[in-house]
């Protein structure tokens, strides 16, 4: 075992088998699942998932670079870590999606869409991800995390992101730190619900979770790695239990999600361009969209726009709309309840 994307991108190995190399168990789940757990015991259980999106290949070349090194034993392993292709059906293909984007369909939504090898995989991907949670539940004291590694399609502003899924108990403190080593430039909060894969590992399996987007996609291979090498960094510290790298940029921005713009109906009008980068602010008062019955003008001094897309189905999100808040207000893990 030592090509984890190259074997999955053949389609080969898609029952499961194991071995043990490198100080570490490897056992292969299915088609782009991998399950590695130190022979020498672990207080933490990791997973890491790429490639949600086909086209978002950046990250499938870091976690399948991370698989080697764990592999050959050039990087030691001191935590469970589950590395997971989300789509490799798309990741062939070097696309977003075939049918449906699997991003909206977690938490059981999958089987609202209808059925594709996409709402099949979302559901392979829960039962993956809880069965991986599930296997430490008897020995107890192990914590969860759950990074799901994205890269944008448009423009940032603020290049790299994190979206911390929307939860009451407080975020865990060690996945703020790697965030804060990996030099994302920003962390959005989620205050509502959603069928992301985040999400439902945060809200369903208890993990500290956070959806990641890491600059911009590109053809798979033709990616300048370097740019990604401070995430790179703080995750190969989270699985070998060394210490954070120091941030070396400006300080993370924070922002809460003031509220989604629903697309309601077909008159549905987005007054922001459909090429608007992210994080695009904008003064009070703007116009952002209207439908018949409905405006949202923005309602603080300034809010920020996030994934504009005028081009969405019906009853789908259109975009967001955020407020930057202090970084204190995330102190302890907890963020204070919106001022209005
Ligand atoms: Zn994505």
């Amino acid at each position: 075992m030592n090509d984890f994307l190259a074997q999955t991108l053949r389609g080969e190995m898609s029952t499961p088998s194991c071995g043990e190399q490198g100080g570490l168990r490897w056992r292969w789940l299915g088609e782009g699942g991998l399950e590695l757990t130190p022979t020498a015991g672990y207080q933490r259980a990791v997973a890491l998932s790429a490639g949600i999106h086909g086209n978002e290949t950046a990250p499938i070349e870091l976690l399948d670079r991370l698989a080697g090194d764990l592999l050959t034993g050039r990087l030691p392993l001191t935590v469970r870590l589950l590395l997971v292709l989300g789509n490799p059906a798309a990741i062939r293909a070097g696309k977003r999606y075939l049918h449906s984007d699997i991003n909206r369909m977690f938490g059981g939504r999958h089987s609202r869409f209808p059925l594709s090898g996409e709402t099949v995989r979302a559901h392979w991907l829960e039962q993956a991800l809880t069965a991986f949670f599930a296997a430490d539940v008897l020995t107890g004291g192990v914590e969860r995390y759950h990074y799901d590694l994205h890269t944008a399609i448009r423009d940032s502003l603020l290049p790299r992101f994190g979206l911390l899924p929307f939860q009451e108990r407080p975020y865990n403190l060690l996945l703020l730190e790697s965030l804060t080593a990996a030099e994302l430039d920003a962390l959005v909060v989620h205050r509502e619900p959603g069928g992301t894969f985040s999400h439902f590992s945060s809200e369903q399996l208890m993990a500290a979770s956070c959806t990641l987007e890491l600059g911009k996609a590109r053809p798979l291979g033709e990616n300048d790695l370097s740019q990604f090498d401070a995430i790179d960094q703080a995750l190969r510290a989270l699985v070998s239990g060394t210490s954070m790298p120091v941030r070396r940029v400006a300080p993370m921005r924070l922002f809460s999600v003031v509220r989604s713009l629903m697309k309601r109906s077909e008159a549905f009008q987005l007054h922001v361009a459909g090429d608007a980068p992210n994080f695009t602010p904008f003064a009070r008062g703007t116009l952002l969209c209207e439908q018949p019955g409905e405006a949202y003008r923005v309602a603080h001094e300034r809010e920020w726009i996030l994934f504009p897309n005028p081009s969405v189905a019906q009853g789908l999100r259109a975009g967001m709309v955020l407020t930057e808040i202090a970084p204190g207000e995330l102190a302890g893990g907890v963020l204070s309840q919106p001022a209005d």
